[in-house]
């Protein structure tokens, strides 16, 4: 991995006072509907107009984009408009073609940091360019896979780097097409905190009304910049109808945002987070004490049911726990999710101890 701080200068050398804003169709349709789009978005916080140009859809018989023809259409939005241009590219040939139109910034999909493969041949296309390449994080939550990612683009002298964070799919249902999980992100942003991180609240949330909330979320959560899908009529969209949002919306949103960075001096700020983060470690020290005393009583526990000769798990006594604490966990905000996954691990423990009571 290079030195960071090389990462991390394209983001610098924009100069923007405002978090950086990608904004642009999912797809390119026509090449009238890019154009009005991008000078739509053209007196606006947004640097980089994103339009894609191959489509990779889950399932096939869906429109798998233009192709190449739209690379000619982005080149006049930025002869017209003056905006930089982004599109997605998956394999060799679309980083060749890319690079023939000089789109300013090519992003990898979720579908293809998966593959170390894929990841490895566009790197080696890519080699010693001085484009803007992101990478978003893989479909599943694996951190892993995203680093390697990194890994592999830096290692092929890519500079310009930079990550999206598209949220990740889950088996269980959830109120977002892709679930958050922001601490993937912010585990990410910890180890390489000079590495411009974007958040994508369109493929994050699947749902226009709930874009909002999540650029907020992200912008709290000190993210560099913000991709977007706008269109000018979402709801007739070839591919993500329903979460992309109007130029006009995407401007407002740029005006009603908090930019929690600039509402109060760096000195402040700063000693604000120290005093919040220290709070914090009380907390989770707390919480480690009460475990830690938790495991004891359930110690004693083991040490009654040895002595009894009565078995470790009682799943009435614990369906009952469960139950009490959803409904506590309600009171104090705690989703059910994650009361059910903390009282499983936590209970899972103390199986654990007693086990190793009833053995010795
Ligand atoms: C996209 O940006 O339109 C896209 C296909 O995103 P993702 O790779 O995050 O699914
Ligand atoms: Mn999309």
């Amino acid at each position: 991995m290079q030195n960071s701080k090389e990462l991390s200068t394209w983001l610098d050398d924009l100069k923007l006072e405002h978090p950086l804003v990608i904004a642009g169709p999912c797809s390119a349709e026509t090449e009238e509907q890019v154009l009005k789009i991008a000078h739509e978005l053209k007196d606006s916080d947004v640097s980089y107009f994103r339009a894609g140009i191959w489509k990779p859809r889950t399932r096939p018989g869906n429109f798998e984009g233009v192709g190449a023809l739209g690379l000619k259409w982005l080149q006049k939005v930025k002869a017209e408009t003056g905006l930089k241009t982004a599109t997605e590219v998956a394999n060799r040939a679309h980083v060749e073609l890319a690079l023939e139109h000089d789109i300013d910034l090519l992003w990898i999909g979720a579908r293809s940091t998966v593959s170390p493969f894929i990841v490895q041949e566009i790197a080696d296309a890519l080699e010693g360019t001085d484009k803007i390449v992101l990478i978003k994080n893989p479909v599943n939550p694996d951190l892993a896979l995203w680093l390697g990612a990194v890994e592999r683009l830096s290692s092929a002298n890519i500079k310009n780097l930079g990550v999206i964070h598209r949220g990740f799919s889950t088996y269980e249902k959830s109120k977002y097409r892709n679930n958050p999980e922001w601490q993937l992100a912010i585990e990410l942003q910890t180890r390489f905190p000079d590495l411009p991180l974007i958040n994508d609240p369109s493929h994050i949330t699947g749902r226009r009304d709930m874009v909002f909330d999540v650029c907020q979320t992200a912008l709290d959560l000190n993210f560099d910049g913000l991709m977007i899908e706008t269109h000018y009529d979402p709801d007739n969209a070839w591919s993500d109808a329903a979460q992309q949002i109007t130029p006009k919306t995407l401007i407002q949103y740029t005006k009603d945002l908090k930019i929690r960075k600039e509402s109060t001096t760096e000195a402040d700020y700063t000693s604000e987070l120290q005093n919040l983060r220290a709070q914090i470690d009380v907390a989770d020290n707390q919480l480690l004490d009460t475990l830690g005393k938790r495991m004891k009583v359930a110690e004693a526990i083991g040490a009654l049911k040895k002595e009894k000769n009565v078995a470790v798990l009682q799943s009435k006594r614990w369906n009952e726990i469960l139950g009490k604490m959803v409904l506590e966990g309600e009171q104090h905000n705690l989703s059910e999710e994650f009361i059910l996954k903390l009282f499983k691990a936590i209970h899972q423990e103390s199986i654990n101890h007693q086990k190793q009571i009833l053995k010795s």
